[in-house]
């Protein structure tokens, strides 16, 4: 017999695939990345937000796997490792390691990104010294000659350390074919932004968010392929119509993300998102990387020169929140959502620049913090609905 419950629940091809992707991303064992290394016999190699060249690591036969906190599970001994007040992904990371979820990882890169992370390096060379560890030390210089150079060195140390654990060795060919996927899967992922920016209705965040977490565990080949079925499913609804709800962007969550719930409390509290920064490493260059020519330097070049603003990046002559306002204007958002994890020094650094700058622009404005275990949004919504609506009303 079929309760309420079980009679309304949506069980269409849309909702079996959000329902999957939901799974895919609850499941902090990493069951998918054991079974795909048993079927291939590749080695999987985690990496922390924001950005790596997974193209690189694809090249040499490896999975790269995000890693991106583990929501709300219960920590037990990672808040030995940190003082109090500092964000959470790194104690929840500590402690998938310390539980055995990430086992079958062969080794973990930590993007240069925060002190926290880079303390969460060393830590992890300790904790687990039979695996491989790279700290990846991303260039602040963007000249060719100086960043571009200490960027490849540093890329070519990785690529040795990957074959010593057991990856191929780096080819040229493989490098464009692995350049190649990645931008088929860059663009894809653009197009869904772009038709978000458009139809905010037809594409909610809280969806394309789950989306894009898949592709952090998935091989590009198989997610490239869900990002078309996603996009096929999106356009086939036709009872997703417009409401009067507010365009906002929502920045600060590059790195340790907001529970999903909170996603769709903004959603349901009137805001239509129509950009954000969650995810990053799926589109962190504007542009497909060059093609031609020298592969890794291709890889290097996008670096220097195409990346997204990100408070992780050195901004020497630019105004700091000026790319904000940009994407304001590109997408006729409304208003701006600042939603940074608390005690995230990046994002909250950048803050009163970046408030300073929308306000210069008379664009409306809010900030509120979380932390990925955050279970109450009451406070949240009450605030979100309080801007969306005053947009709605007075702006
Ligand atoms: S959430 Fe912020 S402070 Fe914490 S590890 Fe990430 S960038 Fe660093």
């Amino acid at each position: 017999m079929s309760t309420t419950l079980e009679a309304t629940k949506d069980t269409s091809p849309l909702a079996k695939l959000i329902s999957d992707c939901e799974e895919l991303i609850r499941d902090t064992s990493l069951s998918t990345v054991q079974a795909w290394k048993e079927r291939t016999g590749g080695i999987a190699i985690g990496f922390m937000p924001t950005y790596i060249p997974r193209e690189l690591l694809h090249a040499q036969g490896v999975l790269p796997v995000g890693i991106m906190g583990a929501g709300d599970i219960e920590i037990i001994r990672g808040d030995a490792y940190y003082q109090s007040y500092i964000c959470h992904i790194p104690r929840s990371t500590i402690e998938l390691g310390l539980n055995g979820s990430l086992d079958c990882l062969d080794g973990m890169v930590f993007p240069a990104i925060c002190d926290v992370i880079r303390n969460l390096s060393g830590m992890w060379k300790m904790m687990f010294p039979t695996k491989l560890v790279h700290y990846l030390d991303v260039p602040q210089d963007f000249h060719a000659e100086m960043g571009g150079e200490f960027y490849r060195h540093d890329l070519e140390a990785l690529s040795a350390k990957l074959v010593e654990a057991g990856a191929k060795p780096l080819t040229s060919e493989a490098l464009a074919e692995s350049i190649r996927l990645y931008n088929e899967n860059g663009r894809r992922v653009r197009a869904l932004y772009d038709l978000r920016r458009r139809e905010p209705w037809r594409v909610p965040t809280a969806e394309l968010y789950v989306i894009l977490r898949a592709g952090l565990i998935l091989p590009v080949e198989e997610h490239s392929i869900m990002l078309d079925r996603f996009l096929e499913l999106v356009q086939a609804e036709d009872d997703r119509t417009p409401m009067d709800q507010a365009r906002v962007i929502l920045t600060g969550s590059f790195c340790e993300q907001p529970p999903l719930g909170l996603i769709k409390t903004l959603e349901r509290a009137g805001c239509y998102i129509v950009d954000d920064d969650f995810v990053q490493v799926s589109r962190w260059f504007k542009h497909d990387i060059s093609e031609e020519g020298d592969p890794l330097g291709a890889l290097v070049d996008a670096f220097l020169t195409d990346a997204f603003a990100s408070p992780t990046r050195y901004i020497d002559e630019d105004e700091k929140g000026r790319e904000l306002v940009e994407r304001v204007q590109s997408s006729g958002a409304e208003g701006v959502l600042f939603c940074a994890p608390s005690f995230c020094d990046p994002a909250l650094l950048d803050q009163p620049m970046e408030t300073a700058a929308v306000t210069r622009a008379g664009i409306p404005w809010t900030a509120f913090k979380f932390s990925e275990d955050t279970g109450q949004f009451q406070v949240i919504r009450e605030q979100a609905g309080t801007f969306a609506d005053s947009i709605k009303l007075w702006s």
